[in-house]
């Protein structure tokens, strides 16, 4: 008998970026998670499944082994810690930036930064490594109205083209790190499914190579 390969993903970019790699290592879902309500969705591989979840969630998803494989943002896994996980290979999709950001030629101003986001690991570690002493915010989306409405001095959030930023009055300031989806496996994974697992990694890093 196969062994059972689970693997997460996100719906939207996630998913759209990741179908061609995955088509590429013969593995193509039978269900659209965009019409379909399945968390669970069937593949043309009857051991391998695919489960549909928020983004944030997957890197918990293969720490505890509920998915063997994952794709995921690097600043999701930045945020989570990637404890538990192995991060194989850079899927160079769904790029961009993690960056600090505040309104258009406000200088910082005196005394303890107040920064809002939802990153709010990937802040206390930035700002400590910068010796700042700073108050982190949570906020679970629509960062760019914290600066707008008082609530916060910065933000930091991912920047792809900076049009939200502008559209808001904001200006990017520091680059934190580059982001793009890499592969995520579960530790215990790659050690009892090796063959496997490590056949369908150098699979899919041919088709990110011959993009
Ligand atoms: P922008 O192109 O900078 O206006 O990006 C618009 C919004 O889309 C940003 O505020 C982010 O929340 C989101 N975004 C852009 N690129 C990515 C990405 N690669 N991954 C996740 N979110 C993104």
């Amino acid at each position: 008998m196969s062994e059972t390969l689970t693997i997460a993903l996100s719906k939207g970019r996630i998913f759209k970026e990741t179908m061609p790699l995955l088509a590429h290592a013969g593995i193509v879902p039978v269900d659209d998670p965009d019409t379909s309500r399945k968390l669970i969705l069937d593949t043309n591989q009857d051991d391998v499944k695919l489960v549909i979840i928020r983004a944030t969630d997957v890197p918990t998803y293969v720490q505890y082994g509920a998915a063997d494989i994952g794709v995921a943002g690097k600043d999701v896994l930045l945020e989570h810690g990637g404890e538990g996980l192995y991060e194989p290979l850079d899927l160079e999709i769904a790029k961009c930036r993690l960056m600090t950001a505040g309104p258009v030629g406000m200088p910082e101003p005196q005394g303890r930064l107040r920064i809002a986001t939802k990153f709010v690991n990937c802040a206390r570690r930035y700002y400590a490594e910068q010796g700042k002493q700073v108050e982190v915010i949570k906020l679970y989306g629509s960062m760019e109205l914290a600066p707008l409405v008082g609530l916060a001095d910065r933000i930091i959030d991912v920047v792809d083209t900076g049009n939200t930023l502008k559209a808001n009055g904001l200006e990017p300031l520091e680059h934190i790190a580059d982001i793009s989806s890499r592969l995520v496996v579960n530790k215990a994974a790659m050690k009892m499914k090796s063959a496997r697992v490590k056949a369908l990694i150098a699979q899919i890093e041919e088709a990110v190579k011959n993009k």
